[in-house]
């Protein structure tokens, strides 16, 4: 029976565990800290937890519109918000989420070894558990050992003041003056839910805009809802320090303007955790900023050696890190294997409304110069979202302008994670926008705005309508 090991128990290293397991390896997983990874301890499950509390107050915003009384006034929400409740059930909701997983891969079978794992040579895997060492040898090893928090020597996270995203729920009270730095998904997601909870937000981005590298129009639209709910957006702003002050803190721009808050959270995004662990002694391939090189079956350049997660830097996405997971262990084991496709990760950012993508985004459709047609329907002409009381959002698709094929969509909308499903069915089957437009939405329902969107596309094929 094949031995394999994985070191890292996130969803790149779980996921692949039990499908080697199915395959019928023996299967080891070494983990430092608990079961699940970053994604279920610390990132994924308690930023949606926080986000959801965050939600029920976005939500009551519509009260007065839809006739129901009593809306708490911004200035008087942070009263309302039991911050050592919510992080309780956060923290909770994380813990039981690990033991699951824990208990799950015990049941199938696999062994668990709980240390820090490192490389020695391309088939040995040696485990440092804090009291020994344990050596395994494997016919396979799985690198997902995931990633931690960027951070900056000049802003040293202290977990009071200055504070990564995995410190948040130490807090005992809800920062009075949030600043975060850094506007890409993480910060977009931390400081619309603050801000909601009822924290004052700064949010210092050092880009044109927020969320670059997400579609322009949905960026731009969330961009003024941040603005229009009040929070303080400061575009092209790069931050150099963060000190404390004698009540709080104070980060330096590196045009020499200071801001002033209670708090700052820094989200700069994630370093590989690949460094001393033997990767490039066994020989597999790093890139310049220290990811696993793999290719689309998670291969490294180490026969027998497979990297997924976000170790590998190929999207940070709990989905993908699993998807490789899985494909690895398929691949080695034996079993059909498809190769991972980029171009069909369906991905959302949790702030309200939500932005939620799947396909070919229009920024690639235009650098790789394919024709495409597209049209875009605001949610405020949807039925449903008028009886909701929903005004900000928009369905986008992509199609090809003679085959008609659903490249990719975007959905602006409370709950756009729910929204995208199909249009994530008609990407990864190739389904035309005729087959979109034929088929029956529920009226009033939000997911007609696809439908109708496909059926606009219907109409715009042809040389002239491409893009
Ligand atoms: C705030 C935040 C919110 C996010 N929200 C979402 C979301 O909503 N949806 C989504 O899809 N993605 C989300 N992500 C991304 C997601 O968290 C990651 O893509 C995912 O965790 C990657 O999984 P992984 O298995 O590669 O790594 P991880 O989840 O980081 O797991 C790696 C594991 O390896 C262990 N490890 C590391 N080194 C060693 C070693 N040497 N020996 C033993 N064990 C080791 C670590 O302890 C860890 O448990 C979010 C990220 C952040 C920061």
């Amino acid at each position: 029976m094949p031995h394999v090991v994985v070191v890292g128990g996130g969803p790149g290293g779980y996921e692949a565990a039990l499908v080697a397991r199915r395959l019928g390896a023996r299967v080891t997983v070494v983990e430092r800290h608990g079961l699940g990874g970053a994604a279920v301890l610390t990132d994924v499950v308690p930023s949606k937890t926080l986000i959801a509390t965050a939600e029920w107050f976005t939500t009551a915003e519509q009260g007065p519109e839809l006739g129901v009384r009593g809306e708490a006034p911004a200035g008087e929400r942070r009263d309302l918000v039991d911050l050592e409740a919510v992080n309780a059930r956060v923290l909770a909701l994380a813990d039981a989420q690990s033991r699951d997983i824990h208990s799950r891969l015990e049941r199938e079978g696999v062994e668990i070894v709980a240390g820090a794992g490192r490389l020695d040579g391309p088939s040995r895997v040696v485990v440092d558990t804090g009291t020994g060492t344990t050596t395994l040898d494997a016919d396979t090893v799985l690198l997902a050992v995931g990633a931690t928090p960027r951070t900056l020597p000049t802003a040293v996270p202290d977990g009071e003041r200055i504070l990564t995203w995995t410190q948040l729920y130490g807090l005992a009270e809800l920062p009075e003056k949030l600043i975060v730095v850094g506007s890409g998904v993480t910060g977009a997601e931390f400081a619309g839910a603050y801000q909601a909870l009822g924290s004052q937000v700064v949010l210092v981005s050092s880009r044109d805009r927020v969320l670059p590298g997400e579609d322009m129009d949905a960026a731009e639209l969330l961009e003024g809802v941040f603005r229009a709910r009040g929070m303080t957006v400061m575009s092209r702003s790069r931050a150099a320090s963060a000190v404390r002050t004698e009540d709080g803190v104070a980060v330096t721009l590196t045009d020499g303007r200071v801001v002033e808050g209670s708090h700052v959270l820094i989200a700069v995004g994630g370093v590989p955790s690949t460094a001393g662990i033997g990767l490039e002694e066994a020989g597999v391939r790093l890139s310049a900023s220290g990811h696993v090189e793999v290719d689309r079956v998670s291969r490294t350049s180490v026969p027998g050696v497979y990297a997924a997660g976000d170790c590998t830097g190929v999207l940070p996405l709990a989905s993908v890190a699993a998807m490789q997971g899985r494909i690895a262990m398929s691949h080695a084991l034996g079993d059909a294997v498809a190769p991972l496709k980029p171009g069909r990760v369906a991905a959302n950012i949790f702030t309200a409304p939500e932005i939620a993508t799947v396909g070919l985004s229009e920024s690639t459709l235009r650098e790789r110069g394919y024709r495409y047609v597209t049209t875009t329907l605001p949610l405020a002409r949807n039925p449903r979202a008028k009886m909701l009381g929903m005004r900000d959002g928009f369905v986008k698709l992509f199609a090809h302008p003679d085959a008609g094929v659903v490249l990719g969509g975007v959905v602006v909308a409370p709950r756009a994670s729910e929204l995208i499903f199909p249009i994530t069915l008609a990407v990864a089957h190739r389904l035309t926008v005729d087959d979109v437009a034929d088929s029956f939405t529920v009226y009033p329902s939000l997911s007609g705005s696809i439908a109708e969107a496909a059926r606009v596309l219907h109409g715009q094929s042809g040389e002239d309508a491409a893009v």
